[in-house]
């Protein structure tokens, strides 16, 4: 059997790799354009900012070692130009040299990956103006960092790329500006979520200009300005980081089918319309595992297992691709946001009848040194109590708690299946109640009545529309320092003792730091006929999202 592979990085070297476990007979050919083959594309950023010093360090295998270990024929700087399907067969283009040839395939197997997306505006061909894919992108950025000694950078685009540059830029001793369309980064996450991350960057020094698009660049001597919808900024440098787009122009070119969005459409053994020809990685389209629906997930993970999938089923063994999650995780400075499944706005757009929480607690046991609050979101589906997609953004943990939530919805687990799960805890690691049995507890108690929430969002109308007493349960102190207009202090601990001084003829909302001595309080209050509601999110998330406070 002869397979010929084209793209040599995460999906076409681990098919390769595969391949060669599976048929030692096999003549595997890889043919990559650039280079490098099997390099950490993830770790790109990290070398620009010195995180990973080393550019070798980059490099996870050299053609010569796949050879020499896999028996793999590498072709590297070896540009597949055309597949005809008929006779089976590549065109291939040999760069250092130009030399064009022929080479035969009992089996393809298509990994070209995705290209950053330039938009169509004025100045993105700017010397300076980067986008970052390859190693030589990141050599290019880090040479000009080192020998022209930019002060100031502009990154285009808030999400998994442009949010690692901006820390990678920074601390590469760069003043950088964010600029992004939507009001906040990572678009992946709800805004009621990443709105602590765009706080973090400020913190951390960076200029953020969101809800602004890039409208244009353009050169002003040594310098360049940034136009974006509203005002411009002046900058040594710019990076691009507005998304990738799946590079499938050779793929249909011979005729396989492409979604609409342009990914190529693969079953679940990763075979494309064409039975001899399979697709992996950044180019194909994926189904959303909570939706079925079609999506696209360019992600390294997804990429590696559909590698190994299509060597399997290449290789007679029918392993299936089940779809994806979009689990993923990324830093911006100290704190880390991690997300799986389907966020909030996914969950509206794909129309579940969905419910959320909030949590807000110690990433471990609290009277153990340095713990920290994190926060999470717990998308549900209201008719069953189905988990759809969680959220995360803290300091330590956020990976455990994103994969152990990614792990439960994969298996379609529940609220009830949360509070059952058994998580390691050590006062080190992580608290007693693990966050992801604090979310079943929390969305039991709210499907089985046992507490009325009121969203933040709703908040304005609610008060305006009912007049409630709004009591603030929060320790004094806390609420001196800053409370929500029209609320009265009553600290929990009190609570019992004054609260008949409370009218029990008007509603009344809680509102504590985070939700969970709203619960405490609320419980009390309605087994004391009181009627009522509880701040999601409490406070916390009340000041976040930017609503009026007092002090
Ligand atoms: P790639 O790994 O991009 O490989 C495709 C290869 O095909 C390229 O090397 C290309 O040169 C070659 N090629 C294309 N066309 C041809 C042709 N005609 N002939 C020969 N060769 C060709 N994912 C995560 O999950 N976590 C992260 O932290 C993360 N960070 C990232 C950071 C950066 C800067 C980048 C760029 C990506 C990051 N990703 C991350 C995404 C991840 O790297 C990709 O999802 C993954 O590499 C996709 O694998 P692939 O095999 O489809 O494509």
């Amino acid at each position: 059997m002869k397979v010929i592979i084209i793209g040599g990085v995460a999906g076409g070297a681990s098919a390769a790799a595969r391949l060669r476990r599976l048929d030692e007979s096999a003549e595997i050919i890889m043919f990559e354009r650039g280079k490098y083959i099997s390099f950490a594309n993830c770790g790109l950023p990290y070398h620009i900012g010195g995180f990973i010093p080393n550019e070798t360090d980059l490099n996870i295998q050299t053609p010569q070692k796949f050879r020499n270990r896999l028996n793999v024929d590498v072709r590297e700087q070896q540009l597949v130009k055309e597949i005809h399907r008929e006779e089976k067969e590549v065109v291939v283009e040999k760069l250092e040299t130009g030399e064009v040839y022929t080479e035969s395939y009992d089996k393809l197997l298509i990994a070209t990956g995705a290209y950053p997306f330039v938009p169509r505006i004025p100045g993105v061909d700017l010397p300076n103006v980067f986008t970052l894919r390859t190693i030589p992108d990141t050599i290019r950025i880090r040479k000009t960092v080192a020998e022209s000694k930019p002060e100031s950078c502009a990154v285009i685009g808030g999400g998994f790329v442009g949010l690692e540059m901006v820390e990678n830029l920074s601390h590469a001793g760069l003043k950088v500006h964010l600029v992004d369309m939507a009001n906040h980064v990572m678009p992946a996450m709800d805004y009621d979520m990443a709105v602590r991350v765009n706080k973090h960057l400020e913190e951390k020094g960076v200029d953020l200009h969101l809800g602004n698009g890039l409208a244009g660049i353009e050169q002003a001597g040594d310098k360049l300005v940034v136009k974006m919808q509203n005002g411009e900024l002046t900058v040594d440098l710019v990076v691009l980081a507005i998304g990738v787009r799946p590079e499938t122009e050779l793929s249909a070119a011979c005729g396989l089918e492409l979604s609409p969005k342009k990914t190529v459409v693969v079953d679940e053994h990763m075979r494309t319309s064409d039975p001899d020809i399979y697709a992996v990685g950044d180019i194909v389209q994926t189904t959303n595992l909570v939706t079925g629906k079609p999506g696209h997930t360019p992600l390294a993970g997804p990429a590696n297992r559909q590698g190994r999938i299509a060597a399997d089923n290449i290789c007679g063994i029918p392993s299936t691709y089940k779809g994806s999650l979009g689990t993923a995780i990324s830093k911006a400075f100290d704190v880390s946001l991690g997300m799986t499944g389907l966020s909030e706005a996914a969950a509206k757009a794909a129309g579940f009848d969905y419910g959320k929480v909030y949590l807000w607690q110690k990433d471990h046991a609290a009277f153990y040194p340095n713990a920290h609050y994190f926060s999470t979101k717990v998308v549900y589906d209201k008719t069953n109590g189905r988990i759809l997609g969680a959220q995360f953004v803290g300091y330590e943990n956020i990976d455990k708690h994103t994969d152990v939530f990614s792990m439960a919805i994969r298996a379609g687990m529940t609220a009830k299946d949360l509070i059952d799960a058994e998580l390691s805890y050590g006062p080190p690691y992580n608290t007693a109640k693990d966050v992801a049995n604090m979310a079943g507890f929390l969305i039991e108690n709210v499907m089985e009545g046992r507490l009325k929430q009121i969203e933040v969002t709703d908040f304005e109308k609610y008060v305006e529309e009912n007049d409630p007493q709004i009591i603030d349960v929060r320790p004094v102190e806390l609420f001196m320092m800053g409370y929500i207009p029209g609320s009265t202090s009553m600290q929990l601990a009190q609570l019992r003792a004054k609260m008949n001084k409370l009218d029990k003829s008007r509603p009344i909302v809680l509102v504590c730091e985070m939700g969970l001595n709203g619960y405490n309080a609320y419980r009390a209050l309605v087994q004391n006929g009181f009627n009522c509601v509880n701040l999601s999110g409490g406070f916390n998330l009340y000041e976040a999202l930017g609503y009026p406070v007092e002090d």
